[in-house]
């Protein structure tokens, strides 16, 4: 695999890039009309204009990706995260077209990507699941009454096609049951295409805790620990960090090792993420990532395994390269999303950087395309950089993160390091364990 095409930008495209160069891979760079300068696009080997400034009509635009793998000889195609990443389609024409695509088959994006049957796979592999109705809701209203009934409110009415955060609907009372079903399946048509629904029980203040894996699709997998992303604002998540508080190794090895044996059981290939519901010490499956995601630097930092070379090695046809037994988890990593927007309104704020110092010192993991003079177009994800603090300890790590976002500046823009600074200054954060409600209560928006 000598080849690859980048089909992303921003940070995780620069990313991307730097392990392929490790690893002496040459590189492609698709990019918009509004990108020609990321820097990832500078570096890369070759680089090309795949169309406008609109996603649809430049990352999201499966045959241009295409035609650009064929002319320039590429072997593969890394989708990144977002855009196309967890598009079957786009996987399955990558294959059919003769690239690889790295990340797993579209079979098992299809089954991962509608929620009821990813559930039924993970039930099947032992992978604990949030007490639910088993299945898609049909018609039949006292039906519908009775599993809410066994279930007990409140519940959660879901939309098996829903992403985003998208597609659900929480019912405290059986005299909003029906009503809700029937407003959440006409959404989820509208929305996804699919009206298909489901129920589940409603955690009051559960945790996000998700478990990494990688798998070669040749019968090996392995976990990398958990990662606690609580810290969230409408679904999104803020700050993230690994390992999660208050989880024991015992637990830890618990979860994990369903989670490896699952990926072995659906024939899993390459890096993803089991994300679950935590609460009471109890883990809720509620779905599986089939990509890298944004937050995975941190697990990188406590394991010392580069997750985006292993996602390489992996479709280039090798085995993993470690097993279950090398895996140790040191130390503790923090991860701070670096946005360009309003620290207080959220709202998102394009334009030229002006002046920009990154933080550095022991410790300090800048992910980022930014620099001085480069405009972030209005068009695209407000995500402008991973700040990634390392320590041996948790109050290292968070030492230093206090002192990397006082050194970082971005000026000509707003940016949400003011936010950053006061999630990190907060008690409770310090103290740990906070649940998914506690910033938005934190910022007032409850
Ligand atoms: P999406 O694919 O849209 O991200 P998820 O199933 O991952 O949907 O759920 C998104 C968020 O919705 C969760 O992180 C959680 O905050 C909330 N949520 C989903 N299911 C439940 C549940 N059963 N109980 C409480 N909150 C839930």
């Amino acid at each position: 695999m000598d080849k690859v095409l980048i089909a992303n930008r921003g940070e995780i495209a620069l990313r991307i890039l730097r392990a392929c160069k490790e690893l002496g891979i040459k590189t492609v760079a698709v990019h918009s009309t509004a990108d020609r300068n990321l820097k990832h696009v500078l570096l890369a080997d070759e680089s090309i204009c795949i169309g406008n400034a609109s996603a649809t009509e430049s990352y999201l635009n499966i045959p241009r990706i295409i035609a650009a793998a064929e002319v320039t000889n590429s072997i593969a195609i890394h989708p990144g995260y977002g855009f196309l990443a967890e598009n079957a389609d786009f996987a399955d024409a990558v294959e059919k077209s003769g690239f690889i695509f790295i990340g797993p088959k579209a079979d098992t994006i299809n089954l991962m990507g509608d929620k009821v049957s990813a559930i039924n796979a993970m039930k099947k592999a032992g992978v604990p699941c949030v007490p639910g109705s088993d299945g898609p809701l049909t018609d039949d209203v006292e039906r519908n009454k009775a599993i809410a009934k066994r279930i007990g409110y409140p519940i959660i009415v879901k939309a098996a096609g829903g992403g985003g955060g998208r597609g659900m609907r929480v019912v405290r009372s059986e005299a909003e049951l029906i009503k809700s079903i029937e407003t959440t399946q006409a959404e989820a048509g509208a929305a996804f295409g699919n009206s298909v629904v489901y129920m589940e029980k409603f955690l009051e203040n559960p945790r996000h805790v998700e478990i990494q894996v990688l798998a070669d699709g040749q019968g090996n997998a392995i976990h990398l620990g958990e990662r606690d992303c609580s810290m969230q604002r409408r679904h999104q998540k803020v700050v993230e960090e690994a390992p999660a508080p208050g989880i024991s190794e015992q637990m830890r090895n618990k979860i994990g090792d369903r989670c490896r044996k699952a990926c072995i059981e659906i024939g899993y290939r390459g890096a993803g993420t089991f994300e679950f519901l935590y609460e009471n010490g109890e883990f809720y499956f509620i779905e599986m990532n089939t990509r890298i995601q944004v937050e995975h630097p941190v697990s990188e930092m406590i394991t010392g395994v580069d997750l985006v070379k292993e996602q390489l090695r992996i479709a280039a046809g090798q085995p993993l390269s470690i097993d279950q037994s090398q895996i140790q988890i040191r130390g503790h990593a923090i991860e701070c999303r670096i946005n360009a927007e309003d620290p207080n309104s959220f709202i998102p704020s394009p334009g030229k950087i002006e002046m920009f110092h990154p933080p550095g010192g022991l410790g300090v993991r800048w992910d980022s395309h930014i620099y001085a003079g480069y405009t972030v177009p209005p068009y695209y994800d407000s995500m402008i950089g991973k700040l990634i603090t390392y320590g041996e300890s948790r109050d290292e790590a968070i030492a230093r993160m206090r002192h990397a976002l006082d050194e970082l500046v971005v000026d000509g823009i707003k940016t949400n390091i003011p936010l950053q600074q006061r999630i990190m200054a907060d008690e409770n954060f310090y103290a740990g364990g906070t649940n998914i409600h506690y910033l938005e209560k934190k910022l007032g928006l409850n």
